[in-house]
């Protein structure tokens, strides 16, 4: 199975693409096809690198719509909880199915999940063709270190059954959900297993102050001092985080990915510190978080959002650069989150955009991305050498949200 995209626009000039094996095995104005290569003719379509949404839950796109205009307790209470007790595999499937189908159409090659039924996750994201690093969610709060454990261990040999578009990680829920025993024990499975860790923190100010009062340290601190802040570890949101805890977090080598999207949607009352997170040096990505609270996954819209409400928050329109803010949106700007460049050598993952986009015609094209863009730019999404998208067609979309909606109107969405 070969790929050859001709005719490509890449930094102003015209170049060819070829992929084996999903890989890229080579790039630049001299490529041509060869015999037997599928053959995408550009015609002078930009070609960039996909982007990586480093914290979701995909399977919520079954709880769209659904109780958005809640406070965040009651809309847990009576709308998510209740639904995701009777949640089957085949919901999470169908639910997955549809993030997946968005997320290409959208241009996300790669995600970072936490959710129930990893395995049926799993399946959607190999069935879809994109690439995901896949965490049941973990929680002790109600339950025993023993039930955690053996949880963790059946859904890590559940996911390493699947494929290299599957990366299963450890997802312990949050420092509030989960025993000081547990994240120690976590901490401990990820470096003796090389295993990623996902885990929220620091979403509200609220998760900081209870820390404070139980344990008489901020979060991060306290996620350090058990073992858990490592070039391994993925801090979802990171709203509330002092510039102590930024160069902890730098020191470490860990990751933040910001949800500027949820974080509004859900009224958090602050902004990632994101001027600050860049000079202590952290590695920073961008996140939609689940469609039950953003309610889109269209990474570039949240791309629009990240940038503005820094500058906003800073009072200060140069806060943050446009070719920064787009570098974060493709994962490039925190190794850990696995973005693909654009080399011979690299995993065939990349996106067209559409030559007759209005947004995308004039001016810098990282600006246009960043702040005049949405998925629709994106024509052809590819990866691992594979098409999943040709003319901003997702083939089967129909029948995915049709599925989709039926097991939402079943679980009474
Ligand atoms: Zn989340």
């Amino acid at each position: 199975m070969s790929l050859a995209v001709l005719d490509a626009r890449l930094g102003g000039e015209l170049v060819g693409i070829r992929c084996e094996g999903g890989n890229i095995v080579a790039l630049g104005p001299d490529v041509e096809a060869h015999p037997g290569d599928e053959m995408i003719e550009a015609a002078g379509a930009h070609l960039v690198p996909p982007l990586v949404n480093g914290h979701t839950h995909a399977a919520m796109t079954l709880f769209r719509g659904s109780g958005g205009d809640l406070p965040l307790l009651p809309w847990l209470e009576e709308r998510i909880w209740p639904v995701e007790a009777k949640l089957d595999e085949e919901d999470v499937y169908r639910g997955a199915r549809l993030a997946c189908a968005e997320m290409i159409r959208g241009g996300t090659t790669r995600f970072w999940d936490m959710y129930w039924q990893p395995e049926a996750t799993a399946r959607a994201v190999e069935d879809a063709g994109i690439r995901a690093a896949i965490g049941a969610p973990l929680f002790d709060a109600n339950g025993s270190f023993e039930e955690l454990r053996d949880g963790a261990h059946r859904s890590l040999e559940a996911l390493a059954r699947f494929g290299p578009l599957v990366t299963p990680a450890l997802a312990p829920h949050a420092i509030y959900t989960v025993s000081e025993k547990s994240l120690r024990w976590i901490g401990e499975l990820s470096a003796e297993r090389d295993l990623p860790v996902q885990i929220h923190l620091s979403e509200t100010e609220k998760e900081v102050q209870d820390c404070l009062a139980e344990h008489g340290e901020r979060p991060a601190h306290y996620l350090d001092r058990l073992g858990l802040l490592s070039e391994r570890t993925i801090l979802a949101h990171g709203v509330w985080l002092d510039p102590e805890e930024l160069a902890l977090i730098a020191e470490r080598g860990a990751t933040v990915v910001t949800n500027p999207a949820a974080n509004m949607k859900l009224a958090v009352g602050g902004v990632f510190p994101h001027p600050a997170a860049r000079a202590a040096g952290v590695k920073v990505g961008l996140g939609t978080d689940g469609a039950g609270s953003n309610d889109s996954l269209d990474l570039l819209a949240d791309l629009k959002l990240f940038a503005l409400a820094q500058k906003h928050a800073a009072g200060d329109p140069t806060a943050i650069a446009a070719a920064e803010a787009w570098a974060i949106a493709t994962g490039a700007r925190a190794p850990l989150l696995g973005a693909t460049p654009l080399e011979a050598g690299a995993h065939a993952d990349f996106l067209l955009l559409r030559r007759d986009s209005p947004e995308l015609g004039i001016g810098d094209l990282a600006s246009d991305l960043v702040y005049a863009a949405s998925g629709s730019v994106v024509d052809t999404t590819v990866v691992a050498g594979e098409v999943l998208m040709r003319g901003g067609e997702v083939p089967g979309l129909d029948e995915i949200v049709a599925e989709a909606a039926e097991r939402a109107h079943r679980l009474g969405l």
